[in-house]
């Protein structure tokens, strides 16, 4: 039977209905489940939150595909153990301070070949788009996500995320929780031991007029 209209129409809503549920159930996980667009906004604001000075770099998919690929074991530990590998060892974040280890090798639809990355470059991260933006699909009716570009971040010497280890930016989140918490509290600190002062000498400023005004009164400056 053709369906009609009225009847795409519902199922369309009702589609779209269950995606924005989906989403909201996501986001409700936490940040092991953060979209790399997410993560980046995330990042960011964190970076002014904390006052950090240095900037959080992020890695993108390169354009165009001339660039070879990365080996993904060797852009992670700085080493590969094959003799004869075919991908890209010039680039390695071996020196940051997080790097998960024996992690098993990135198979995204974008994944080159195994146990490669895709050819990358580092940007500043507020200078990228992560990608993985949701975009109304005509054939589809409904709004789909593209495909992120935005693999790693790093952030004083430090990866914050990796789009193939959720733990990463996570435990990034969880440092930055507390890290604020002890902000937060230093100042709410400082502002209580600020009132304390500003009380102390509003009082010391009190006593100091009731104790010196008669004093001078009856010192008989003023008196001829
Ligand atoms: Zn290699």
């Amino acid at each position: 039977m053709v369906k009609g209209n009225a009847d795409r129409r519902r199922e369309l809503a009702r589609q779209r209905c269950e995606h924005q549920r989906n989403e909201s159930a996501r986001k409700a996980l936490g940040p092991e489940f953060a979209t790399p667009s997410e993560a980046r906004a995330r990042i960011l604001s964190d970076v002014k939150a904390l006052s950090v000075d240095a900037v959080p770099y992020g890695w993108i998919v390169a354009d165009g595909n001339e660039d070879k690929s990365f080996c993904e074991e060797f852009f992670r530990t700085g080493a590969c153990p094959l003799r004869r590998c075919k991908h890209a060892h010039d680039v390695t974040i071996s020196d940051l301070i997080g790097v998960p280890h024996g992690v098993a090798t990135c198979s995204g639809p974008d994944a080159a070949a195994p146990g490669a990355l895709p050819a990358m470059q580092r940007l500043p991260l507020c200078e990228i788009d992560a990608g993985g933006r949701m975009v109304y699909s005509r054939h589809l009716r409904r709004a789909v996500r593209q495909d992120p570009v935005l693999k790693f971040v790093d952030l004083e010497g430090r990866l914050v995320f990796d789009a193939a280890n959720p733990s990463v930016f996570a435990s990034h989140c969880a440092r930055t929780a507390e890290v604020l918490a002890m902000q937060r509290a230093s100042s709410a600190a400082a502002t209580a031991g600020k009132e304390i002062q500003k009380r102390d000498s509003d009082a010391g400023r009190t006593d100091a007029n009731d104790v010196f005004e008669p004093d001078l009164e009856d010192s008989g400056v003023s008196l001829i």
